[in-house]
């Protein structure tokens, strides 16, 4: 059973410590949250179990992190200044104001009136000043895609690494978009994170390459617990797609709020490096676009002979990290119905998303020879590398249990008067989802515990 609603992952986030509302002292800012001492943990795992995937386990992709401040020419040329925009509509008798697309029935999601006014474009790109001149005329973006930035630096990463097609660029970094109605949790919010890859291949070969990274992709959502029952892809219709896009896939995960898009896998062809390449005639290379007169780059990489320049096709899968944070907990949130009234809230986390790798438990609440092998057993495993380590001091090993159970946390180590007592020495290590317990000598711990998260 997956999580029933939205409001038991938003009451568990905050009690927990996963997500907060930003500003929360001062009533919040709509569409910001902040990850909490559990959530920037699940957060780092998500990321990092990308970048392996995407960086170490092959041998075709380097990693990039750019800047979050653009100039404003990156976005004017890559169509975003024009098209970067959703419908809105403004509400003329409460004077609220919606995303147009997301209106049923032409009424006013808050007040039912169909007193709207016609749809118009909004921009969703932040501008802010940069420097300490305000004169309107001087403002860079905060990106609204990490994409740009692989674009812009295309060449400086070919120059520096040598790389020949195909190839891909990967980073995770944050995006900020002005949503008109930001909304259901950290689903549609206005600073996120985007986990984007651009891989780079020989035009003609971008469809094949296209079908392989939908694959990739949905496999990796897989092995992060998603299971292929919530997962669904959606292709775009050719009238929705994006300004840059030939083709798009859709991955979609059913939230609790609904079947909605998680990672978004675009054919772009050689649009953004054609449009940021000057010039092109003046470098006599064919693009899709040739008429940036500003730029001082030809985002083109050599073929194989060495002679032709070309302008490469390129392939992105584009995953939202606040979007994969969710689904993944929507996933894993589980209420078991012990039979006597209680009721059992588990995380199913795979273990290397677990915030917590391990609890250790002391049978008896400061009892002051448990609480010393409790500590020393501590110190040994923090150094592990296998993640955080926790010692949870309840005195109460139910509740104890309870409240790793409700966070995740894979295995709990619990000290008692036998770990004091008997020769060799030993704990008992209980599984989370089994709830099976089973004694280990402590002297065997590191290396159990270093086989089963690493
Ligand atoms: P949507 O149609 O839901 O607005 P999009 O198609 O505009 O999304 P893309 O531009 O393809 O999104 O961005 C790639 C990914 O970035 C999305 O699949 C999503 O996971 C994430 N993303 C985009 N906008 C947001 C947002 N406002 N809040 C959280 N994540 C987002």
């Amino acid at each position: 059973m997956v999580a029933k609603t939205m409001d038991q992952l938003v009451s568990l986030c905050k009690r927990r410590g996963f997500i907060f509302q930003n500003s929360d002292v001062y009533g919040g800012l709509q569409g910001v949250y902040d990850y909490g001492p559990l959530g920037v943990e699940l957060k780092n795992n998500l990321k990092a179990a990308w970048w392996r995937a995407m960086v170490y386990e092959r041998d075709d992709i380097e990693g990039l992190d750019a800047a979050i401040l653009t100039n404003r020419k990156v976005l004017k040329y890559s169509g975003h200044e024009d098209t970067f925009s959703d419908p809105m509509t403004d509400c003329k008798k409460c004077k609220q104001r919606f995303r147009a697309d997301h209106i049923k029935d032409g009424k006013c999601p808050n007040c039912g009136s169909t007193d709207l006014t016609e749809p118009r474009p909004f921009n969703l790109m932040f501008k802010t000043a940069v420097g300490p001149i305000d004169d309107g005329e001087t403002f860079g973006y905060l990106r609204p895609e990490t994409a740009q930035a692989i674009f812009t630096q295309f060449r400086n990463v070919v120059d520096s690494t040598s790389r020949k097609l195909p190839f891909g660029i990967a980073q995770i970094g944050k995006s900020f978009r002005n949503e008109i109605t930001p909304r259901n949790f950290i689903f549609r919010v206005r600073e996120f994170e985007q986990m984007e890859l651009e891989y780079f291949v020989k035009p003609g070969e971008d469809e094949e390459w296209h079908e392989y990274w939908k694959d990739e992709r949905v496999k990796w959502w897989y092995e992060q617990g998603l299971s292929s029952d919530r997962l669904t892809i959606y292709t775009t219709p050719k009238e929705d797609l994006a300004h840059y896009s030939k083709a798009t896939y859709d991955i979609e995960y059913q939230f609790p709020h609904g079947m909605e898009e998680l990672e978004g896998i675009a054919n772009r062809t050689d649009y953004d490096l054609g449009n940021h390449t000057k010039a092109q005639d003046e470098f006599n290379i064919t693009a899709h676009v040739h008429e940036n007169k500003e730029s001082t780059q030809k985002l083109a990489i050599l073929d194989d002979d060495n002679k032709t320049w070309i302008v490469p096709y390129v392939v992105e899968p584009s995953a939202g990290l606040d979007r994969g944070v969710l689904a993944v907990l929507t996933e894993a949130y589980e209420e078991e119905d012990l039979g006597d009234g209680n009721i059992r809230t588990v995380l199913k986390l795979k273990k290397h998303l677990a915030p917590i790798k391990v609890a250790i438990i002391p049978l008896k609440k400061n009892h002051d020879g448990i609480m010393d092998k409790c500590n020393e057993i501590k110190q040994k495993l923090l150094k592990l590398g296998i993640g955080r380590v926790a010692l949870e001091n309840t005195g109460n090993i139910g509740k104890a249990y309870r409240r790793h159970d409700e966070v995740g946390t894979p295995l709990c180590i619990t000290v008692d008067f036998e770990t004091l007592e008997q020769s060799p020495e030993s704990v008992t290590i209980r599984d989370r989802d089994t709830l099976a317990q089973k004694r280990i000598n402590t002297a065997d711990l590191p290396s159990f515990l270093r086989e089963y998260f690493l």
